[in-house]
């Protein structure tokens, strides 16, 4: 990052006069605040295009005048991505008045959306044609597909349906001089060169502006089935879904672990919650699975289960009922980050383990921070089937998280060191935005991270595209 100067009065002026009075706006609180309320952001002006055109001409005008741009889309990022902490002051420029789908092909099986899309409306569009996007997270009435790809986001059915890397055939983006890509594929072979698509998703802003991507739908599931499964321990889990393999196959489309730890929380912090009732065991595990008419996945799921509890790999087993009981059990999957985020964490974990590495990591973990303070409470969640958990350490209860700000940091180097010397990552779904940057230096392969700085260099000269993200140095 070199050369960057403030935001100024004259490139607002520019911009003002390129895109129309409407599209600058002062920076509301919500373009400076995170979910987690960890970063507090800081920029000249929000910029509001509304269409690929006028983001080229922002960037144009952004990269003459040596100014940084934070790119914006539903402000959900867990990692700082979305809001320059540090340097000369930017802009942030929002993809939310670009919320057109501007193509549903049932041939080709695309839907092309632009970046300002909510997650939502598009899985809406698909199902309205009989079809389905599966990219699921509980953030999708916010998060949006520009901000979705820009992360590679996971969420709950990358087991069945991979990341959000896997969903999108193709990419229209500007990148930092302004050159428009324009690459919306409708094919799923095209080994034209270098895949620039797999480049820009998941670089975070860094190294281009996503403006549109097109979309792989899929068939929807006529039947779907939906249990709730108590287990003994995260191994019982990993076994409990190599049997329901052999009932389902890939019919299984989430199969998601929480410690009872989550839902002591929930019921604490959000007793509105309905909770399924206690069973004998500290793990719950939360599976569905979904398949065409006819081939009775209730039925395949029902007789996994059962295999499953006459040999005690499960203690207990609900399977929903009714369209209500399916929507309880995803409730509290759902509520368990908003209730982390009201009892306040310590440190916050987004790790990917081989499942095979996956007891020794928690029964290291535990002994970890049982040297740091023996009460410590670790709410563990996350997507089991793809070995994604959330590892989040809080603090002892009765006792406010500040009391442990001295020791956070040293937490969080354990936890990943621990996680990355299993074979693991420290940013599984969530990306480094500006949380991780230190991460990258200290875990990445050096060859790795030189390519990725070379890549930065050749694409971002001036460095203009999202500051401080990724590469705190290039
Ligand atoms: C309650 C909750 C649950 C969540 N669950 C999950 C989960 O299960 N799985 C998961 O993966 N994540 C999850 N997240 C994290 C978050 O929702 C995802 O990271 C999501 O992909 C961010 O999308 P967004 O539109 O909000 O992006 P933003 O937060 O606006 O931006 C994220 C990053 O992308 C960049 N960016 C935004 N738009 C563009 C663009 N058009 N072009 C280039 N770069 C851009 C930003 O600069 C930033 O670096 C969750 C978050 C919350 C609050």
């Amino acid at each position: 990052m070199t050369g960057l100067v403030p935001a100024g009065p004259d490139l607002l002026d520019r911009l003002r006069s390129a895109l129309g009075p409407e599209a600058l706006r002062p920076p509301e609180p919500r373009y400076l605040e995170e979910p987690r309320g960890r970063f507090a952001g800081a920029a000249a002006a929000v910029l509001l295009p509304r269409s690929t055109a006028e983001v080229a001409e922002a960037v144009r005008l952004c990269a003459a005048a040596r100014v940084g741009i934070v790119p914006y889309a539903g402000g959900t990022g867990l990692v700082g991505g979305q809001l320059a902490t540090a340097g000369p002051l930017p802009v942030v420029l929002s993809v939310e008045r670009m919320t057109r789908i501007r193509d549903l092909d049932l041939v080709d099986g695309v839907l092309i959306a632009e970046a300002g899309c909510v997650l939502a409306d598009v899985q809406a569009a698909a199902r309205a044609a009989g079809r389905l996007f599966p990219l699921s997270l509980a953030s999708e009435g916010s998060a949006r597909i520009g901000g979705l790809l820009a992360t590679n986001a996971g969420g709950i059915t990358v087991l069945r349906y991979g990341n959000t890397r896997d969903l999108c055939l193709g990419i229209e983006a500007v990148l930092a001089d302004g050159t428009v890509i324009e690459e919306l594929r409708r094919v799923r072979k095209d080994n034209m060169g270098y895949d620039l698509r797999h480049l820009l998703i998941g670089s975070e802003g860094t190294l281009g502006l996503i403006t549109a991507a097109s979309l792989r739908l899929f068939p929807a599931p006529a039947e779907t089935a939906t249990a709730w499964v108590a287990v003994t321990s995260p191994t019982a889990a990993l076994d409990l879904l190599a049997t329901l393999r052999e009932e389902l196959g890939a019919a299984i489309s989430a199969f998601e672990l929480m410690h009872v730890q989550g839902l002591a929380f929930v019921a604490e912090a959000l007793p509105q919650v309905p909770l399924p009732p206690d069973a004998p065991a500290d793990w719950r595990v939360l599976v569905e699975a979904g398949d065409a008419a006819g081939a009775h996945v209730g039925d395949r799921l029902e007789a996994g289960l059962g295999r499953a509890l006459d040999s005690g790999l499960a203690a207990d087993a609900l399977i929903a009922q009714s369209e209500a009981q399916r929507a309880v059990f995803w409730g509290v999957r759902e509520a368990i980050p908003e209730a982390n985020r009201r009892i306040g964490a310590i440190s916050s974990h987004d790790i990917a383990l081989p499942p095979s590495r996956l007891a020794e990591f928690l029964a290291r973990g535990g002994a970890l921070l049982a040297g740091v303070d023996a009460g410590l409470r670790v709410n563990c969640f996350g997507h089991l089937g793809d070995g994604n958990l959330h590892y989040n350490v809080f603090p002892p209860a009765g006792q406010g998280r500040a009391a442990f700000d001295a020791v956070r940091g040293a937490v969080t180097e354990a936890v990943h060191d621990l996680a990355h010397a299993l074979g693991g990552s420290i940013a599984a779904e969530h990306g480094l935005g500006r949380l991780k940057t230190a991460d990258l230096e200290r875990y990445a392969d050096p060859g790795k991270l030189a390519a990725m700085r070379a890549i930065k260099r050749a694409l971002d000269p001036a460095g203009i595209l999202n500051p401080g993200a990724v590469l705190a140095r290039w």
